[in-house]
C-alpha cells in the first residue's frame, strides 16, 4: 500500500559532493544545504564521518556540523561505518547516524575494509553506543540489488543479513542500489518482503540513477511501502569505490513525480529547482536532473 507521504532523504551534502571533483569550501557545503532546508527538507544526509584519507571530500564534517543552524524540526544525518565514525559523530551533535552494511564480502573490503561478518558486528556495536547516547541509528544495506564483484544479490541474502543485524524492532530499515543495476519488479519483491518482515520499521530506500531504472525503481519502492527515499538535489553524485557509479536519482524529479501522484513531500518544488540551479553554478556543469532544464508542469503562469 503506497504512502501518501514520502519523507525525501536529501543525501546531495553527502552522497553527491564526495564524488564531485570540484572541490566545496565548507561554507558552499553549508550554504546548500541552507538552501535544501529553505525549500522544505526537513532530513538530509549533511555529512559522512569516514577516514579523510579514503574520502577527503568529507574530512569537513566537523566544521560543517557546527556551521549548520541547530533546528528541532531539521535532522542532519552522519554517515559512520565504523566505532570512530560513530564517536565523531556524536560529538559534532549528530542526532541520527546512518550505518551501511554491504551486502557482499569483496565490495564490503573495497569500500570499507568490512566483510559481511564483520559489517554486522560492527552496525551492532555502533547501534549499542548509539542507544546509549540517546542517538537514532539508520541500517541500510548496501549494494542490496547488484554487487560489482559478485553480481546480482538475491533477496535471501538482504533478509538474512538484516535478520542477523537489524534484531526484531529496528527503528529504520534502508536499502540501497549502490550501483543502480536495480529494475522495479526487484525492487518490489524485496522491499514488499522487508514491508511484511518489519512492519514497525521505517523502510527507507536508495536508487542510483546509473542505468536510467533510478526513478522507476523509486516508484516501485512507493507502492511497495517504502516511506522515505533518498534523493540529491540536481542527481549528482556516485561512489568513489565504485566502479562506473553515477549520481542519485534526482531531487527535484522524485519532487515532481511524487506531487503528481498526490503523494506529499513538505517541499517547495521551484524553491528546489532553484536551488539546484545554483549547485548548476557552484559546479560549473549542467547536473542530470531533467526537470530544472525541462521546467516545471504546468508552468506558473497557467497556474494562477
Ligand atoms: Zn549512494
Amino acid at each position: 500500500m503506497a504512502s501518501r507521504y514520502v519523507d525525501l532523504v536529501e543525501v546531495a551534502p553527502r552522497d553527491g559532493l564526495q564524488n564531485e571533483p570540484v572541490e566545496f569550501s565548507t561554507e558552499s557545503k553549508v550554504e546548500l544545504i541552507n538552501r535544501l532546508v529553505a525549500a522544505g527538507v526537513r532530513r538530509m544526509e549533511a555529512v559522512s564521518f569516514v577516514h579523510p584519507k579514503r574520502v577527503p571530500q568529507m574530512a569537513d564534517a566537523e566544521a560543517v556540523m557546527a556551521a549548520l543552524p541547530e533546528r528541532d524540526d531539521v535532522t542532519y544525518i552522519g554517515l559512520v561505518l565504523n566505532r570512530r565514525g560513530f564517536d565523531r559523530a556524536h560529538q559534532a551533535g549528530c542526532k541520527e547516524v546512518n550505518y551501511a552494511l554491504v551486502a557482499t564480502d569483496t565490495f564490503g573490503q573495497r569500500n570499507q575494509g568490512t566483510t559481511v561478518e564483520q559489517g554486522i558486528a560492527a552496525y551492532r556495536e555502533i547501534a549499542e553506543a548509539a542507544e546509549t547516547a540517546g542517538v537514532r541509528c539508520g541500517l541500510t544495506v548496501s549494494a542490496a540489488f547488484g554487487c560489482p564483484f559478485q553480481g546480482v544479490v538475491a533477496p535471501e541474502r538482504v533478509l538474512s543479513i538484516l535478520e542477523q543485524a537489524a534484531g526484531p524492532d529496528p527503528y529504520e530499515v534502508g536499502l540501497a542500489d549502490t550501483i543502480g543495476v536495480a529494475v522495479p519488479t526487484q525492487v518490489a519483491e524485496l522491499v514488499g518482503e522487508v514491508r511484511r518482515r518489519y512492519p514497525g520499521a521505517q523502510l527507507r530506500c536508495h536508487f542510483h540513477n546509473t542505468r536510467n531504472t533510478g526513478i522507476a525503481n523509486a516508484y516501485a519502492a512507493v507502492q511497495a511501502g517504502a516511506q522515505a527515499l533518498d534523493a540529491s538535489l540536481g542527481g549528482i553524485g556516485g561512489c568513489p569505490f565504485a566502479p562506473k557509479a553515477t549520481g542519485n536519482i534526482p531531487s527535484e524529479d522524485l519532487v515532481y513525480m511524487l506531487h503528481g501522484m498526490g503523494i506529499e513531500t513538505g517541499i517547495d518544488l521551484d524553491q528546489l529547482m532553484k536551488a539546484s540551479g545554483w549547485l548548476e553554478e557552484q559546479l560549473g556543469r549542467r547536473v542530470p536532473a531533467m526537470l530544472l532544464h525541462a521546467g516545471n508542469f504546468p508552468p506558473a503562469v497557467l497556474q494562477a
